[in-house]
């Protein structure tokens, strides 16, 4: 076996929430690539569809949409339910989803709190949840999180305490179950990325219009990243070239950390 061979995922079935754009479709894509069958869990259907087609097309791996909202626990059980008729079970679970809120915390209402934390950190725990049930029965299997520099840092200039205090939440989760199921040869670990292009940054440009050059002059980088950027740590937590990884978060951020 060369060291490429331990990067594949072939005969593996992976379930990427959020995996329809953005971050979690270039993980989703990189998980096809490296052999597994993919399953995007999201809650537009319609691009679920397209990115599950467009991901088999390219790559040859089978794959499903399945219309999921991670905050709700009724469809977390029922995309559970799906992947293990189609597919048996689960080998990699990666908790993508998420979303953000602008707003600074003495205007952030009630509502717009639980609803980042509901869906970035519930439904981190609920899919880790039932997922982690099915690959308790069957082996194991590889959990990631997409947490995010904002678990360790203030973000500046944009305002949002609810997303900070998920994300770190999902960093303190991630340790905890790490040790609660290694008895069961489940893997879990976090990719914390720093600024990457997509719909969730494209919202800071409301805050201020010079916020990219804001944010790179915090990097040692000095360049916002792409969705391209984090997959190919995904494939590598997910496969068996990780095998001795746990409890671990993989910083993906130009840099922006060290300073
Ligand atoms: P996008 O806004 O591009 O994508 C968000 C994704 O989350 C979509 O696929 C969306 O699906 C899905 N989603 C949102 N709510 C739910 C829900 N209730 N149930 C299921 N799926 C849901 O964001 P990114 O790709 O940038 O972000 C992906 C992850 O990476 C997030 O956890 C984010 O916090 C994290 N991250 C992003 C960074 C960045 O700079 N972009 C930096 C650090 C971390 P749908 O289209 O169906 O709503």
């Amino acid at each position: 076996m060369t060291i490429l061979d331990r990067f594949r995922l072939d005969g593996k079935t992976a379930v990427v929430t959020g995996g329809n754009r953005g971050i979690g479709r270039a993980i989703a894509q990189g998980l096809a690539e490296a052999g597994a069958d993919v399953v995007i869990a999201n809650q537009n259907i319609e691009s679920g569809e397209e990115a599950a087609v467009e991901i088999a097309d390219d790559t040859g791996v089978e794959t499903l949409a399945i219309e999921t909202d991670v905050a709700d626990e009724n469809s977390v059980k029922a995309m559970v339910d799906a992947v293990v008729d189609e597919f048996g079970t689960f080998d990699v679970l990666v908790n993508n989803a998420g979303i953000v809120v602008h707003e600074a915390a003495e205007n952030m209402t009630v509502d717009e709190w639980d609803k980042v934390v509901d869906i970035n950190l519930r439904g981190t725990f609920l899919c880790s949840k039932y997922v982690g049930e099915e690959m308790r029965g069957s082996g194991g299997g590889s959990i990631l999180s997409v947490s995010s520099i904002s678990a360790f840092i203030a973000n500046y200039p944009q305002r949002q305490v609810a997303y900070n205090a998920s994300k770190g939440g999902i960093e303190s989760f991630t340790r905890q179950l790490a040790s609660e199921w290694a008895e069961h040869d489940i893997r879990v670990n976090t990719i914390a990325p720093g600024y990457i292009r997509t719909d969730n940054t494209d919202q800071a440009d409301a805050v201020d219009p010079n916020i990219d050059e804001i944010w790179k002059g915090e990097m040692l980088m000095e360049e916002i990243a792409g969705p391209e950027d984090i997959a190919p740590a995904a494939v590598f937590l997910a496969s068996d070239a990780a095998r001795y990884m746990t409890g671990a978060c993989v910083v993906i951020d130009g840099g922006y950390t060290v300073r």
